[in-house]
C-alpha cells in the first residue's frame, strides 16, 4: 500500500446520531442535547482490509429520506444505529488504495460515504465518476444521481407517461422534482408544477419551462389548482410530499390515471400522518396508486444515466443546486429541506478549505 499523501491530516472528524428525533431534527451538535453529535480527532486509518479504500469525502448529500432512516421503524433499509455516523450519499477521492485495487489515488468516487470527512468503503460499494468542466462533482448527488433516478424511474415505469398527457408533479423545484418536470416535458406531456413560493414558482416558468406552476403556499392554493386544471383532470401525478396536497390532486384524476407515490415530505416529521379523504376516486377513475422505491431500479441506473447525460449535454436539462459548505452544516441543510430553503439538490461541500490532493 502506497503510503498517505503527506498533506492529509492525522485526524478527521465525522457526524454520528446521538439520539433519535421524535417529530423534528434538533440541530445542535455539542451540548449532547441534539439529534447528532459531532466526533472529532479520530486517528486517520493507515491500514486496510484489501477489498478497501480510504475516501476523502468532498461533497455530501442531504436528503428527506435521512429523517426515515432515524426512526427506529421498519423499512426499505435498516436505521441508522445510535453512534453510527449518519448514512448518507458521498463523492470524493481516493487518497489511500492496496495494491490490486480497482481504484487509484486520486480516483473519483460516489457511494454511501457518510457525513465525515474521510470515509474507509469497500471498493465493491464504489462507483468511479468522471469529472469534466462541465460534470462538477455534487452532480452525481442530484442530476446525474439517485434524485435523478427516482424522477426517471418514477415517471417511465411507475407511471408510465405518455406524450401529450397531463402530468401533476409536486415538490417540483426540489432535486427529484425539478428533474421530473424537465423529464415529462421532454417526454412531450402537459406538466403542472406544484412548488412552494413565487420565487420557486418563477424558477420554475421562466427556466425550467413549465408553462403552468402553482404556489401551494398560496391560502387559495386549492382554487387555484382546481381553476388551471379546469373540466380534464390529469393522468398522471408524481407526489412528493404527500398530506393535503396528495388528496386534492386525487379529487381530479383521469380515467386510469396513475399516482406515483415516490414521496410524503409533508408527514416525516410526524409521529401521526393524516390519512386520505378522497381515495373513492381511485375506484370511480379506475386509477391507480403505486409506491416505489429508487434502489429497485438500480440494475437500469445506467439506462437513465445514458439518457440524461446525454440531456444535459445538449443544454436540455437544467440543473441547480443549494450549497452549503462545512460538514456541520449538513445538519441545518437536511433541516432546511423541511422549510423548503433548497431549490433544486441541496449539497453539502466538507471541507470547502480542506487538504487538497
Ligand atoms: P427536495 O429537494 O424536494 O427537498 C424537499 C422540498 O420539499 C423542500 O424544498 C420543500 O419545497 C418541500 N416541502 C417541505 N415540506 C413540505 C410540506 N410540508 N409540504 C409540501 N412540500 C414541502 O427533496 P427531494 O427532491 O430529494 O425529495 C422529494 C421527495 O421524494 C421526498 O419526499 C423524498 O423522500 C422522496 N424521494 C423518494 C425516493 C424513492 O425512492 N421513493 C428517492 C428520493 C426521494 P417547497 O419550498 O416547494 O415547499
Amino acid at each position: 500500500m502506497s503510503p498517505l499523501p503527506s498533506n492529509l491530516p492525522s485526524t478527521y472528524s465525522s457526524i454520528v446520531l446521538r439520539e433519535r428525533p421524535k417529530a423534528e431534527i434538533l440541530p445542535s451538535l455539542t451540548d449532547g442535547k441534539g439529534t447528532f453529535s459531532l466526533v472529532e480527532n479520530q486517528p486517520l486509518p493507515t491500514q486496510l482490509k484489501p477489498d478497501q479504500v480510504l475516501v476523502k469525502v468532498e461533497w455530501v448529500s442531504v436528503d428527506p429520506a435521512q429523517r426515515g432512516w432515524l426512526n427506529d421503524a421498519r423499512s426499505y433499509v435498516p436505521p441508522v444505529k445510535i453512534g453510527e455516523i449518519m448514512r448518507a450519499g458521498g463523492v470524493g477521492r481516493v487518497v489511500l488504495a492496496p495494491e490490486g485495487s480497482k481504484f487509484k489515488v486520486g480516483d473519483w468516487v460516489n457511494g454511501t460515504l457518510g457525513w465525515t470527512e474521510f470515509a474507509v468503503a469497500r471498493a465493491k460499494d464504489l462507483e468511479k465518476v468522471t469529472i469534466t468542466k462541465d460534470i462538477e462533482p455534487s452532480y452525481y448527488l442530484g442530476a446525474l444521481g439517485m434524485p435523478m433516478q427516482t424522477a426517471y424511474w418514477g415517471l417511465m415505469d411507475v407511471a408510465r407517461i405518455k406524450k401529450g398527457e397531463r402530468v401533476v408533479i409536486s415538490g417540483a423545484a426540489g432535486a427529484v422534482g425539478s428533474i421530473a418536470c424537465q423529464i415529462a416535458l421532454l417526454k412531450g406531456c402537459e406538466v403542472i408544477a406544484i412548488a412552494g413560493g413565487k420565487e420557486k414558482c418563477e424558477w420554475l416558468r421562466n427556466e425550467i419551462g413549465v408553462p403552468s406552476v402553482v404556489d401551494y403556499k398560496d391560502p387559495v392554493f386549492a382554487t387555484n389548482y382546481k381553476k388551471l386544471l379546469g373540466k380534464t383532470g390529469t393522468d398522471v401525478y408524481f407526489d412528493n410530499v404527500g398530506g393535503e396536497i396528495l388528496d386534492l390532486v386525487l379529487t381530479r384524476l383521469n380515467k386510469n390515471a396513475r399516482v406515483a407515490l415516490c414521496g410524503a415530505i409533508s408527514a416525516y416529521n410526524t409521529p401521526n400522518p393524516r390519512g386520505l379523504s378522497n381515495y373513492l376516486t381511485l375506484i370511480s377513475q379506475r386509477a391507480k396508486i403505486e409506491g416505489f422505491i429508487v434502489f429497485d431500479y438500480a440494475d437500469r441506473y445506467d439506462e437513465a444515466s445514458r439518457q440524461v447525460g446525454e440531456w444535459i449535454s445538449q443544454g436540455k436539462l437544467k440543473i441547480r443546486e443549494t450549497r452549503r459548505y462545512g460538514l456541520t452544516e449538513a445538519v441545518n441543510a437536511l433541516r432546511g429541506l423541511f422549510e423548503g430553503a433548497n431549490s433544486g439538490k441541496m449539497v453539502v461541500k466538507i471541507a470547502a478549505d480542506g487538504p487538497k490532493l
